[in-house]
């Protein structure tokens, strides 16, 4: 009963050190805890992104003084409601950080040799710093040739070729917001990724891909896995991850059994469940079973409010960048 004794008090002990480590320091939350006892840390992306709004704001207004408004022309064709709503969100964010909007919105039967001669305009229009298209377009339009009709140095989304090209050979260029975002926010939370093991769920051109290229460079530095849907065994994966990033576009694609306890888990999905209970007739899911994915990561990012404000805050990052600011 003394031996029983002795061994109980010891791993109380142990547990109250664990608890004030991870309560005092979320980093060390991530490195101690081996068990699902303690819910995760919530990575308020909200907040994160607000702070870098403010900051691009005040990048703006040093601009401005030097006689130059930051000016990014958004374009949109048709009325896709998702996309209807982003570009909303984008001209919303470029008015409170004192930005001027170009907006070109056009029919969803535009032809494709219509809106090129479009961007051919804004390449050449100097008050235009960055132009952004909003995808996906109309099935009848060429995507990738819309993309490299922008001109890389206005290309704030950092799909062009070139741009995609720079960032695979490590040379200065323009970065996908989305991964950009992402890449804040582990910094943000002191998420080590020096050395960690990082897996990626998805390989999309626009986030899965330029974010294994980010992780796997220096000074990020860690060991990425990319996976697919031609992963075998995805399970086998995601649960060595010390950092789990889905971007899968399925709701609750990762579940908890897929997460190795204590991992960062960051969850870009964006999924629209229907819902009659709310106004908009549906509600946001990302692809992570968040509720009980919280019981086993040491940090995880909300749908919404995790990953979506960031993209929003990195392409006010990117629009300054065009427009000759030295970044943040
Ligand atoms: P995407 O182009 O559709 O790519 C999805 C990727 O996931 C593909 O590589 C696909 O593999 C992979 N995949 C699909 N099902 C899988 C499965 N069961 N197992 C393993 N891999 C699977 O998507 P995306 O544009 O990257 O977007 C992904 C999600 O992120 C969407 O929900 C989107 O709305 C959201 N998103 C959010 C933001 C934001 O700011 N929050 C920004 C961009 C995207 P294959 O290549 O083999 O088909």
């Amino acid at each position: 009963h003394q031996k029983l004794r002795l061994e109980i008090r010891a791993q109380n002990n142990y547990s109250r050190i664990i608890t004030f480590f991870t309560a005092l320091c979320p980093l060390y939350k991530q490195n101690l805890r081996g068990d699902s006892y303690m819910s995760a840390v919530i990575i308020d992306g909200f907040s994160i992104a607000q702070n870098l709004r403010q900051r691009a704001a005040e990048k703006a207004a040093l601009l401005k003084q030097n006689g130059v408004e930051p000016c990014l022309a958004v374009v949109l064709v048709g009325d896709n409601p998702a996309s209807v709503s982003y570009v909303a969100a984008k001209k919303k964010a470029l008015a409170e950080a004192g930005m001027a909007d170009r907006s070109v919105n056009l029919p969803c039967d535009v032809s494709e040799e219509h809106l090129l001669a479009g961007i051919g305009d804004l390449n050449r229009n100097p008050s235009v710093h960055g132009i952004l298209v909003q995808l996906p377009l109309p099935s009848h339009i060429d995507e990738q040739k819309v993309i490299a009709a922008i001109a890389p140095e206005k290309d704030v989304d950092g799909f062009h070729p070139v741009n995609a090209g720079k960032l695979l050979i490590g040379e200065d260029g323009f970065v996908p917001c989305t991964p950009l975002g992402i890449i804040e926010l582990l910094n943000e939370m002191r998420i080590k990724t020096d050395g960690a093991h990082a897996v990626i769920v998805g390989r999309s051109n626009i986030v899965g891909k330029p974010l294994a290229l980010l992780l796997a460079r220096k000074p990020a530095n860690a060991t990425v896995t990319l996976c697919h849907t031609g992963t075998k065994n995805l399970a086998s994966f995601t649960r060595s991850a010390d950092i789990l990033v889905a971007a899968i576009g399925r709701p609750n694609a990762i579940g908890a059994g897929m997460i190795k306890p204590g991992a960062a888990v960051i969850d870009v999905g964006v999924n629209r469940i229907p819902d009659h209970t709310k106004k908009s007739g549906f509600r946001l899911a990302g692809d992570v079973d968040f509720e009980a994915a919280r019981e086993i990561a040491g940090f995880i990012t909300p749908v919404p409010k995790g990953v979506g404000p960031m993209t929003i805050a990195m392409l006010l990052h990117n629009t300054l960048k065009a427009a000759g600011s030295t970044g943040y």
